[in-house]
């Protein structure tokens, strides 16, 4: 047995490095733990069966190019972005405030999004790995879907300029959206296929991961820039079952966890 075994650190569930990694492991620590992984994915006695995967679109499908904190400014106003941030430290969900304005406030509200959502589609870009990520899933028969909080035109046009295909594909004309689970139980059940065995997977904690968990579907929270290790995100509810920096080492937790036969 070698440590070679063993998957790199990112790849392990969180609870596992939360329990046990922070108390500074022996070698010999390591060295057992990478004969159980080793153990695991020989027999495989104990794997999770996944048939199927639910991407984000936006920072997580594309790169991120909404600033979604001076979009939240320019809706809220100083005053009110700053006192609804400091009450909620997994982010701010805008929509579910605008839900409860005056029409005509709510209406301008609306085009200010939807002009920051155009800024993002004009230089939209495709997320470095996902179209070797979708290559792999193809191979494996694991089938992919979409949930977006973004209208259904940005959905189109991802599909379209990208030649990717995510069925089903919920944007926010879907209600109720993100992070209520009501869209990812809606295609666990158009797949017929238990929340259980399907992993949600986003670049938000308070829309991806909360869906996700509430849905009781596995949940992979892709954090390129490492901003979730902050202090300010340790009292969060829903805590992700895997973290990933890239979209390329998905493949390998899904060959490490689970087990992919259709
Ligand atoms: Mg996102």
């Amino acid at each position: 047995m070698t440590l070679s075994l063993m998957p790199p650190l990112n790849l392990l569930p969180l609870k596992f490095l939360s329990d046990t990694l922070m108390l500074k492991p022996s070698r010999a620590f390591f060295k057992s733990f990478a004969t159980t992984m080793s153990v695991q994915s020989s027999s495989n006695p104990i794997k999770s069966r996944l048939k199927g995967v639910v991407f984000d679109m936006d920072g997580t499908l594309t790169v991120p190019v909404i600033d979604f904190q001076a979009m939240y400014k320019a809706v809220l106003g100083q005053d009110l972005y700053v006192s609804i941030k400091s009450n909620s430290p997994s982010g701010i969900d805008i929509l579910h405030h605008i839900e409860q304005w005056a029409p005509d406030k709510q209406q301008k509200a609306y085009e200010i999004i939807a002009d920051f959502e155009q800024q993002g589609l004009d230089r939209l870009q495709i997320m470095p790995g996902a179209a070797e990520l979708c290559g792999y899933l193809d191979s494996k028969n694991i089938r992919r879907g979409l949930i977006t909080r973004n209208v259904k035109s940005a959905v189109d046009l991802f599909h379209e300029r990208f030649r990717m295909s995510f069925s089903p594909a919920l944007s926010r004309e879907f209600r109720p959206y993100k992070p209520d689970p009501a869209p990812l139980l809606h295609i666990c059940s158009s797949w017929e296929v238990q929340p259980n065995e399907v992993m949600m997977i986003g670049d938000s904690l308070k829309d991806d991961v909360a869906c996700g968990k509430r849905a009781g579907a596995f949940t992979c929270l892709l954090d390129e820039t490492g901003r979730y290790d902050s202090p300010e995100y340790a009292t969060v509810e829903h805590k992700p079952d895997y973290k990933i920096s890239s979209l390329s080492q998905l493949h390998l937790l899904l060959e490490t966890n689970f087990d992919l036969t259709p």
